[in-house]
């Protein structure tokens, strides 16, 4: 996550009421019952590949948050979903987010908090995708949210290129199949004229010896 003391540090700064909270970071939904889920879609996030140069611009990262509050004591459980590298797909890189998209989620955070555990009415949501419009195609295989199910981006499907790239092997193949039975053809051609030259030589031959020895 790389800059997850920014996103303690503006929860803390932000979060208020009766009560003591606290977040922490997760890599998987917590197992009890009783968690409140909040999914932060569409927010801009970095991301770059320990493994080679690449690295990319998302505005379709997702952190999901899981709330809980019993006996005054406040707790939140933040899981930032990765995207794969297309050059490497091994792994899902977390997303860093820069201070004012904190911010923006922390906001959004806190008021999904007070509406869900202290009954309050609050203002919508804000949008966190740094009022960016894109940043090339959305690929749902290289999104971890995509493939959970949870991710709302219209997703760029890469079937249409493997069905693209298929069809243009499978017709250099089958080209190329052409070219071997033309060639198979041709040989065949060969060989019947090679036949022909050789049982008429062999038929003069006969015919010749027949004539010297009458
Ligand atoms: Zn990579
Ligand atoms: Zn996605």
């Amino acid at each position: 996550m790389g800059n997850y003391r920014h996103w303690k540090k503006a929860f803390y700064k932000n979060v208020f009421g009766p009560d003591i909270w606290t977040i922490k970071i997760c890599n998987e939904k917590p197992n009890q019952m009783g968690w409140i889920p909040f999914t932060q879609r569409d927010a801009f996030g970095e991301y770059k590949c320990p493994d080679c140069p690449n690295s990319w611009k998302s505005i379709h990262s997702v952190i999901e948050f899981y709330i809980q509050l019993t006996n005054r004591q406040g707790r939140v459980m933040m899981n930032p979903l990765g995207q794969q590298c297309k050059n490497c797909i091994d792994q899902y890189i977390k997303p860093k987010m820069p201070n004012r998209i904190i911010r923006i989620i922390v906001q959004n955070l806190i008021k999904t908090i007070r509406k869900k555990c202290y009954g309050e009415y609050v203002p919508q949501l804000d949008p966190a995708d740094d009022g960016q419009s894109g940043h090339g195609p959305h690929i749902k295989e290289l999104c971890q949210a995509c493939r959970l199910g949870i991710c709302k981006a219209k997703a760029f499907n890469s079937h249409h290129f493997r069905h693209i790239t298929v069809n243009i092997e499978e017709k250099e193949s089958k080209t190329q199949l052409n070219s071997f039975q033309q060639q198979d053809s041709c040989n065949f051609k060969a060989c019947f004229c090679a036949c022909f030259f050789a049982i008429i030589v062999l038929i003069c031959f006969i015919w010749i010896m027949k004539y010297n020895f009458v």
